[in-house]
């Protein structure tokens, strides 16, 4: 597993959230042109327990000057059927 670490810098009046259902993910996006930025989740297991205080960040790499997606795993998450 490769691991990066970066520094994003957000303007706030430009920072949206949404979140939907059990309000424990919080989507945050550009008000101005909507690209998902990143996504604040509990951070839970495989089997969907958590320990009540670990939080995940999830940025979307697409934003991201020379990302190129190809050159990185994939770990597909059955979503559908884990939450
Ligand atoms: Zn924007």
């Amino acid at each position: 597993m490769r691991t990066i670490a970066l520094i994003v810098a957000l303007q706030a009046d430009s920072d949206a959230v949404y979140r939907w259902n059990s309000k424990q993910v919080a989507n945050h996006f550009c008000s101005t042109c909507g690209c998902d930025i990143y996504a604040d989740s509990p951070a839970f297991d495989i089997n969907g327990s958590w320990d009540g205080k670990t939080r995940k960040i999830a940025l979307n790499a697409r934003l991201l000057d020379n990302f190129e997606a190809a050159d990185w795993p994939v770990t597909v998450i059955d979503g559908k059927n884990l939450w």
